[in-house]
Formats: structure tokens, sequence, C-alpha cells
């Protein structure tokens, strides 16, 4: 009975989270920090986009790719 239990929780637990998916795909680069760019550190008008995010400043939440929700094979709607 408890195993009932656990997997009824942990499923809810789940269900919140994709939800929160659904509601808030993306999150702040972890390269950039939501900054888009760095700074060239001897001219510092210069600078470059980041890498990671190609200059978007945001990031895909991993959970929204490994459970596939909505309907462009995990990419979420800007
Ligand atoms: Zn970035």
């Amino acid at each position: 009975m408890e195993l009932v239990l656990v997997l009824g929780v942990v499923g809810i637990l789940i269900a919140v989270y994709v939800v929160s998916l659904r509601l808030n795909p993306w999150v702040k680069c972890s390269k950039c920090h939501g900054k888009q760019k760095f700074q060239g550190w001897a001219f510092s008008h210069a600078h470059h986009g980041c890498p990671k995010c190609k200059g978007t400043g945001r990031q895909v939440r991993w959970g929204y790719k490994f459970f596939r929700v909505g309907p462009n094979n995990g990419v979420p709607p800007r």
C-alpha cells in the first residue's frame, strides 16, 4: 500500500513540474546569466554574443525537452 502512495506523490510532483514547464519554458542562460553578451576585456565597448544561448540570453529548461512538452519537439514558443 505504501508503494502506491509513494507513486501517487511522485506522479503529482511530475504533473506539477510539467504544468510549470508549459507555463515557463525558458530560464536565464546559465553562461551569460541573461546578459546575452560578453564584454571585451581590453576594449570595454566591444562585445560578443554568448555562444551558449546564441545571444538570446535564455535557454530552454531541460525538462521541456525531456518530457517533450508542447508540439515542436521540445522547442517552446517564444
Ligand atoms: Zn548566454
